[in-house]
């Protein structure tokens, strides 16, 4: 067999190599694209995992195309009474870096040297909630890191296997991906193309302001 012409071989190479990520989508925030999604930012407060406060504001920025999906998906879930809770969003990486401090094991949190997916705002840490704003019953609380909150974990009660069936169902319906091991956790799946940031909330919010 004759060796591959050189050009063959960069070809195949440049097709599995996708490059820095390129898409410099905005981040925008969510209850400006749906203000009837739920808040609960965990990492605003200290009820989280980490029992301190990492973000100073409980808001929640995702790409715009996240925006545009979970404003479907909760209009979709409010025809049949329900609607999102979402716990987190867009994380800058100095956050990461925070938290990494505070725990680091990446059992628990993403090494900011790889950064996570929320460093990207493509992925949202989400629940259902009725449509006073309760939440659900689902496997376990948020950031709850046992077997409980695998997906294949099904020693549950059939209405907690139907909640997080129900999340499952509607989030891949529009276009987002699973965590094994976290129930509350979706990403839209191209998330490669979206670079990890680290632009703090408030100059997100500044950047938005009109120029005058
Ligand atoms: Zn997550």
């Amino acid at each position: 067999m004759r060796p591959a012409p050189l050009i063959v071989i960069i070809a195949l190479l440049l097709q599995f190599c996708e490059g820095p990520p390129q898409n410099n989508e905005p981040l925008v925030e969510l209850k400006d694209y749906n203000g009837n999604i739920v808040m609960d930012i965990r990492y605003a407060t200290t009820n989280n995992f980490l029992h301190e406060q990492v973000y100073p504001e409980a808001r929640c920025f995702v790409r715009e195309r996240v925006a545009v999906k979970l404003d479907s998906i909760q209009q979709e879930l409010e025809q049949q009474g329900l609607g999102l809770k979402v716990f987190d969003g867009y994380r800058p990486l100095a956050v990461q870096y925070k938290m990494w401090e505070i725990l680091p094991d990446d059992r628990y949190v993403a090494d900011p040297k790889y950064g996570s997916l929320h460093n990207r705002g493509a992925a949202v840490d989400v629940s259902l909630v009725d449509s006073t704003g309760k939440e659900l019953p689902m496997p376990t609380d948020y950031d709850d890191f046992t077997e409980k909150a695998y997906h294949s974990f099904n020693d549950l009660p059939a209405e907690v296997l139907e909640n997080r069936k129900l999340l499952e169902t509607i989030m891949d319906k529009y276009g987002f991906v699973s965590l094994e091991t976290e129930w509350w956790h979706y990403h839209i799946k191209n998330y490669r193309q979206y670079p990890i940031m680290d632009i703090s909330f408030r100059e997100i919010k500044e950047q938005k302001k009109p120029l005058n």
